[in-house]
């Protein structure tokens, strides 16, 4: 219950009164989370990337070590790079419980949104799931908060609660490919199936390296009988 408490009362100091910079450590007046010139450092990446897992920046669609795949989603809109002060950025989202950065981090998101996807072709925003015990102890899910913000601004509906981890995995990042993809295996389940029937979904996550985690989730999703799944990840590191 203190835990709860504690982190309650973070969240709530957190978003109301200015932190020092997440990128180079200044004190904050009028920016949330960052400051103006660390904002202005990270880029939004260039095309042509593989539009299954972002990677090997000098190809389209498909880079070879996707080619024998299969993927349960149509492409990856990848909105940056995991690297310099976005990866600083979300380190401290993420376990720093910095979740005034939703601001900041989610405004990328959207400006990104505006001009590369086509928001006719998406119905609903569904956010990659952290398992309940993951979640419980960091206190949020620091996706929801960054497609809280697209939800918002696009007037897309984000569906929570119906796409689930159903089991612990270890941190992707230590692992190869074929490491990544068992990790995950069998890690999601859907609820309710029919809440995403027919549906075109835009999958959110914040870092995605090789899209195992975002092809496992379109796996599952994909046996709902959706129409149409794309996926959208805040960094590609
Ligand atoms: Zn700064
Ligand atoms: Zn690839």
């Amino acid at each position: 219950m203190r835990e709860k408490l504690k982190k309650i009362s973070n969240y709530c100091l957190n978003l109301f009164f200015p932190l020092n910079c997440a990128g180079c450590g200044k004190d904050l007046i009028n920016e949330k989370g960052i400051c103006r010139e660390c904002l202005g450092k990270i880029k939004y990446v260039k095309e042509p990337y593989c539009y299954k897992c972002g990677s090997n920046k000098e190809v389209g669609f498909l880079c070879n070590k996707c080619r024998n795949i299969k993927y349960y989603f149509q492409r990856i809109y990848i909105c940056s790079l995991y690297e310099g002060i976005l990866r600083k950025c979300i380190h401290s989202f993420k376990y720093k419980e910095k979740t005034i950065l939703q601001q900041p981090l989610g405004n990328l998101l959207v400006t990104y949104i505006s001009k590369k996807i086509d928001l006719e072709e998406i119905d609903c925003l569904v956010p990659v799931p952290l398992f309940k015990s993951q979640k419980k102890r960091r206190g949020f899910n620091q996706v929801n908060l960054l497609t809280k913000k697209i939800e918002k601004h696009f007037a897309k509906p984000q569906i929570i609660n119906n796409l689930i981890r159903i089991r612990k995995t270890v941190p992707q990042f230590d692992l190869n490919r074929k490491q990544r993809r068992e990790n995950v295996k069998d890690a999601f389940e859907v609820k309710n199936p029919q809440l995403f029937k027919g549906r075109r979904i835009l999958l959110v996550d914040d870092v995605c390296t090789t899209g195992a985690t975002l092809n496992e989730c379109a796996r599952v999703l994909d046996q709902c009988q959706v129409e149409k799944i794309f996926c959208l990840a805040l960094a590609h590191g």
